[in-house]
């Protein structure tokens, strides 16, 4: 048996950045996980280039159950500082667009960072371990693994959501969570592209490839990004982060022409070149391909301007900006970022991640029902709630 102060388990962006922290209190630290490489999904993100951060995350960009959740975390460990602790390693990144912060050249990058915070606190980090069982003693908690059995005075969890679970993913935490009769509020794959009822799939799979900017908004909430038709269905940004708010059997409406007026300008267009064909002017603002998919998908006549009346203008213009669609669902785990839901914070201190009856016993980062926008959100969730963490376990 050895002995820690702190054991985490998940070595990931939380549990890392956790560690380091711990360490640097002169807390013996080690980190478990199981999977091979380190840090997977950093190096998988943002193309692999992380999307580390977002300089405007504040809590509205997060969805939990109590929505004021993670405001303390996000306050006492925010964009800012990791922006500095970026800046002190010398990482080169840019702004992408919407406040996401990029490494100019590799994920890589961030997970080198947390590694050698890890090392200069003295953290032992034991991968390629799997991990049997968890339990409570008098003065701690005991971890058996299949590379050895270790005590411990603190017990962080941080093995993430359900997302991509080639990259290492299981619902261990849940299970812990389970173990201390801890609730988990119902999981679901978020930032996932949507799948399509076949007559509506047959006609976007032809636009594969295609990408139009718009307005996707569901339950009341928008988001102005772009959106891409694949093979399979729906997917691109704007699609990803409506996903997280979209449920079974709903409808998403798309604005195509999400920045003016569409009925305004096709009136214009009439009045100023009446002989132009209605697929030519839209054509300012829509690929070739997908004009004429969707004036068929509408039953609408291609036809000169001048020969629209002022019903069959506004049909045009409503077909653009008001394209209502169900989803049969999501693509799933398989290739959604993120985990929706997850351990109930109201069992959780929201200023240590601590479990309020269980002392020493802490989670942190996506395993908990706090699920980020898409743009960095999620990672800075992970070092906030890491942060916070490591400093009292
Ligand atoms: C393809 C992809 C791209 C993404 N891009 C971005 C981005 O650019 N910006 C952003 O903010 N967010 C991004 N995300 C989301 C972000 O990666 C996660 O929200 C974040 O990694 C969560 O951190 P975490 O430490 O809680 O969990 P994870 O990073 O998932 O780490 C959990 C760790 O626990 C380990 N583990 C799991 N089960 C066990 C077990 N039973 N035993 C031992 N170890 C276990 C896993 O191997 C893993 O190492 C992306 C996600 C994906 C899938």
């Amino acid at each position: 048996m050895q002995n820690y102060d702190v054991v985490i388990i998940g070595a990931g962006a939380a549990g890392l950045f956790c560690a380091a922290e711990a360490g640097k209190r002169g807390r013996s630290v080690l980190v478990i996980d199981h999977a091979k490489r380190l840090g997977g999904k950093i190096l998988m993100s943002g193309g692999g280039r992380c999307n580390f951060t977002n300089m405007y995350a504040s809590p509205e960009n997060f969805l939990s159950q109590n929505p004021h959740f993670c405001k303390s975390a996000l306050s006492q460990y925010t964009q800012w500082d990791f922006i500095a602790l970026v800046n002190d390693y010398k990482i080169a990144y840019h702004e992408k667009t919407l406040g996401q912060l990029f490494c100019d050249d590799s994920a890589k990058q961030i997970v080198d960072l947390l590694l050698a915070e890890c090392k200069k606190a003295k953290v032992v980090i034991k991968n390629r371990t799997e991990i049997s069982a968890v339990s409570v003693l008098e003065s701690g908690y005991q971890v058996l693994t299949a590379g050895g059995d270790f005590e411990c005075e603190s017990l962080v969890i941080a093995t993430g959501g359900l997302s991509m679970p080639k990259l290492g993913a299981t619902p261990f935490g849940y299970k812990i969570a389970e173990q201390f009769s801890i609730p988990i509020v119902p999981t679901r794959a978020a930032l996932v592209p949507f799948t399509l009822h076949e007559h509506d799939k047959e006609v976007i799979s032809e636009l594969s490839g295609i990408s139009v900017d718009a307005r996707a908004t569901c339950n009341n909430t928008s988001f102005n990004e772009n959106i891409l038709f694949t093979h399979r269905g729906l997917s691109g940004p704007a699609v990803l982060q409506i996903s997280s708010y979209w449920k079974p059997g709903q409808e998403v409406s798309f604005d195509l022409f999400p920045n003016g007026d569409l009925e305004g300008n096709l009136k214009l267009a009439q009045a100023s070149t009446p002989e132009l064909l209605m697929s030519n002017c839209l054509s300012k603002h829509y690929p070739k391909r997908f004009i004429q998919s969707a004036l068929d998908y509408y039953k609408l006549p291609n036809k000169p301007l001048k020969q629209y009346n002022h019903k069959e203008l506004s049909q045009v213009a409503e077909a653009f900006t008001n394209w209502q669609i169900k989803p049969n669902g999501t693509e799933g785990y398989r290739t959604a970022e993120v985990t929706l839901g997850g351990v109930d914070t109201d069992y959780l201190s929201s200023k240590t991640m601590e479990v309020k009856r269980q002392k020493g016993l802490f989670f942190i980062g996506e395993v908990v029902d706090v699920t980020g926008w898409l743009g960095g959100y999620n990672f800075q969730w992970a070092w906030s709630s890491g942060f916070v963490a490591g400093r009292v376990c």
